[in-house]
């Protein structure tokens, strides 16, 4: 275990967990938001297909463009058709465009790109895999912070510069890189299938910058954040924030379609000042196999706010090192053997039970760690 590591983690740990005690403790109503969303999620899992076709057409609706993709080749090509070459390109936060292997891809067609989440950033700099699911960076110390940042950038910091001098210089550079954008690139943390609207919940207003500035949007979504309704995805927002910590959330963000007024005589036309277009790849990558197992279903479940994690003893051993990029802990577990069919990751659980009793959503995570021993282990035998 690296000493950089452990004192990273436990410093995580420290300001994280009693933080989320406290919120859930001060705001109850967040408990029946939750359960609330979980009934809604179930709904939607037990016939995913219909809901993506719906979704598919609500986002038409609303003037965007929509695709749905089986797999990251396909989610690749359309983005590289959007995006072309020689572009800039700024990234908010997406699981499923790094699942896909979007970023090295434009970069490799030739085109500037920029992780703007700060953790996501640090990780492209230093070219490591994310350690935690929405703090991508929770490996490294503010120590190496600052090391990273010199080395790679020359931005003049050091050891001893303090939390808000790094970002400052995060700060200064990413505001440039937003206002020359071509295109940003988002997930989402819900879709809501009524209205074809998604929700993104963050704090940087990173999010907000690369929805609005550059003239194309693209969002790139696994098809399990897709909710029955625009209310059942701000609920998302809420719970995802509170169990991460952060709540309240410094911004949350509906876009629906490109930009548009209606000030003109209250007829609604499209662009305004945000982007002209507005695309949302809907990415299945072994999503809709798993919906229909349903053991396997309740992975799908999850809503990324990373509890799980910080709960877990081996997560806490395993250097952060567990589980497939960008998936890791107990969720990365589930989720390593879901997108990449790799079992491997679930063989490390030691049923200890934590994450079960701190999920929002309730996922039974034990059982559908045992479960994927459990085909492991069968698909060894069968071979
Ligand atoms: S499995 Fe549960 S606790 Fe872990 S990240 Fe997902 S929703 Fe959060």
């Amino acid at each position: 275990m690296s000493q950089d590591w452990e004192i990273a983690i436990q410093r995580t740990i420290n300001n994280n967990v009693p933080r989320v005690h406290r919120i859930l403790e001060n705001h109850k109503y967040i408990l029946d938001l939750a359960k609330k969303l979980r009934e809604a999620k179930m709904r939607v899992l037990s016939d995913l297909e219909t809901y993506v076709e719906q979704t598919l057409e609500s986002v038409k609706r609303t003037g965007g463009n929509a695709y749905f993709v089986n797999n990251a080749e396909e989610a690749k090509e359309i983005v590289g058709k959007i995006v072309g070459k020689g572009k800039i390109v700024v990234f908010g936060k997406s699981m499923v465009a790094y699942e896909s292997g979007i970023r090295k891809y434009l970069q490799q067609l030739g085109n500037e790109v920029w992780e703007t989440d700060l953790g996501e950033f640090l990780i492209q700099l230093a070219d490591e895999p994310p350690s935690h699911i929405i703090a991508p960076a929770v490996h490294m110390t503010k120590e190496r912070v600052a090391k990273l940042l010199k080395e790679k950038l020359g931005f003049d910091v050091s050891e001893s510069s303090s939390h808000e001098e790094l970002v400052q210089k995060v700060r200064e550079f990413l505001r440039n890189k937003f206002l020359s954008a071509n295109v940003g690139i988002t997930g989402a943390n819900a879709v809501a299938a009524d209205v074809g609207s998604i929700v993104l919940v963050e704090n940087e207003g990173n999010i907000r910058m690369s929805t609005v500035v550059p003239p194309v949007h693209i969002a790139i979504v696994g098809v399990e954040k897709i909710v029955p309704t625009l209310e059942d995805a701000l609920i998302e927002a809420l719970v995802q924030a509170a169990y991460a910590g952060l709540y309240p959330p410094t911004y949350i963000n509906v876009t629906s379609g490109p930009s548009s007024t209606g000030d003109i005589e209250m007829k609604r036309v499209s662009p305004a000042h945000g982007p002209k277009e507005f695309h949302l790849i809907l990415v299945d990558n072994g999503r809709l196999k798993a919906s229909k197992d349903p053991i396997l279903r309740e992975a799908l479940l999850c809503i990324r706010c990373g509890r799980c994690h910080l709960h877990c003893p081996i997560y806490r051993i395993l250097d952060g090192n567990w589980g497939d990029a960008p998936y890791s802990g107990p969720m990365g577990a589930m989720w390593s053997y879901i997108i990449y069919n790799d079992y491997k990751p679930a063989l490390y659980c030691t049923h200890s039970g934590n994450c079960k009793e701190v999920c929002p959503m309730k996922i039974n995570i034990p059982r559908v760690l045992e479960y994927i021993k459990y085909m492991g282990n069968k698909q060894r035998s069968d071979k």
